[in-house]
């Protein structure tokens, strides 16, 4: 399952993290998500907070948000999507705004997976 690798891959960072700062324990994190990330929300939450159980990080509280998607269309007009996404209807998102230009297209947001915020007790 992709949310049980991110998750794996979540709880490392903040554990390496936690150990940087000589943190025994963390507190909170905040995760965000692109919304071309294709992540379920509650699968990564409960993912993250069931990898979180043998660590510093138990009993953390996961708060996690999704980023809207920004493109921009050859003539640098930039679309902000702020919709769900569906898989299979990604093509018909990632179209611009003003010009309706759908073959240019840059992504400039939407696929990161980051950690934004940390906090350790
Ligand atoms: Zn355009």
């Amino acid at each position: 399952m992709h949310e049980i690798s991110i998750a794996t891959s979540i709880i490392d960072s903040v554990i390496e993290l936690a150990a940087q700062n000589n943190a025994k324990k963390v507190k909170e994190i905040s995760i965000e998500i692109g919304k071309l990330a294709m992540i379920d929300k509650e699968q990564l939450k409960f993912g993250v907070e069931i990898l979180a159980n043998d660590t510093l990080c138990k009993g953390m509280n996961v708060e996690i948000k999704f980023l809207p998607v920004k493109i921009k269309c050859k003539n640098k007009h930039i679309t902000t999507i702020d919709e769900d996404v569906e898989f299979l209807d990604i093509p018909k998102y990632l179209k611009c705004g003003k010009c309706g230009d759908n073959e240019g297209i840059e992504i400039l947001q939407g696929k990161e997976i980051l950690i934004r915020k940390v906090v350790f007790e």
